[in-house]
């Protein structure tokens, strides 16, 4: 393989740029798609805080917490400390937006502790895949320095180098079963609890599929960056 000044103009750049602009859509959809429902009162009047509560103790759910965090669209359940942490748009508001989300985030405190498989999957690749996040791209660059023409240490590193970045890509994409999973369980727990009426079922279902988009935008903006990874520098064992 031959490298010039040409390799980051290539073409190949354009499935960057796809992967940008499908994450920038999903962002946008959701923040748009929360603040909608963000305004519909639910007819029980209950909170984000006060459904996910009443969820993790009807689950004898008993070690975990229900806390308030800051900002919006943060929220999120935390294994390590047993927290679930409602964001400012989520804690105290009785909105089904904030209803469905609190629901979720109980999705998730559900499966860790009925040990659903794919939940176990994402945590044990998700060392890999931290340290693939972070120095793939570098060790592929040092590669490249190295001279990998002559296919030698340099070519072993950008080939280790794609290889920690596809754990990254494999951890997104085990995420995808994680989320659709929390969301359908968060939606047959508001429905059997009469938590939501079908009305106000549907708004929350909205938003929860508008935040599994991200999810899904974000799992392919990776693959497409691992794809054109592979293009690029991947195709050279001829050389060998
Ligand atoms: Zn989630």
């Amino acid at each position: 393989m031959y490298f010039s000044p040409y390799m980051f103009h290539d073409p190949t750049y354009i499935l960057v740029l796809i992967g940008l602009i499908l994450s920038m859509a999903a962002s946008a959809k959701v923040k748009s798609t929360f603040a909608k429902y963000s305004r519909v009162r639910s007819s029980t009047g209950m909170t984000g805080a006060e459904v996910a509560s009443q969820i993790l103790r009807r689950n004898n759910v008993l070690d975990v917490q229900v806390r308030h965090i800051g900002g919006s669209l943060t929220d999120n359940f935390n294994p390590m400390n047993k927290t679930v942490n409602l964001s400012d748009s989520t804690y105290g508001s009785s909105s089904v937006a904030s209803i469905g989300v609190a629901a979720h985030e109980c999705g998730h405190v559900l499966q860790h502790a009925e040990g659903y498989l794919p939940l176990t999957l994402r945590a044990t690749i998700l060392p890999v895949a931290n340290i693939g996040s972070r120095v793939s791209i570098p060790m592929i660059f040092l590669g490249i320095l190295l001279g990998a023409a002559r296919g030698g240490f340099g070519q072993s590193l950008i080939t280790i180098g794609i290889w920690l970045f596809s754990f990254a890509v494999a951890f997104q994409i085990v995420t995808l079963p994680v989320e659709f999973n929390a969301s359908r369980r968060a939606l047959a727990i508001l429905e059997r609890d009469q938590v939501l009426y079908p009305e106000e079922l549907k708004m929350a279902k909205e938003v929860l599929t508008a935040a599994a988009l991200t999810y899904v935008a974000a799992a392919a903006s990776s693959a497409l960056q691992l794809l054109r990874l592979v293009i690029l520098f991947g195709g050279n064992r001829r050389d060998d």
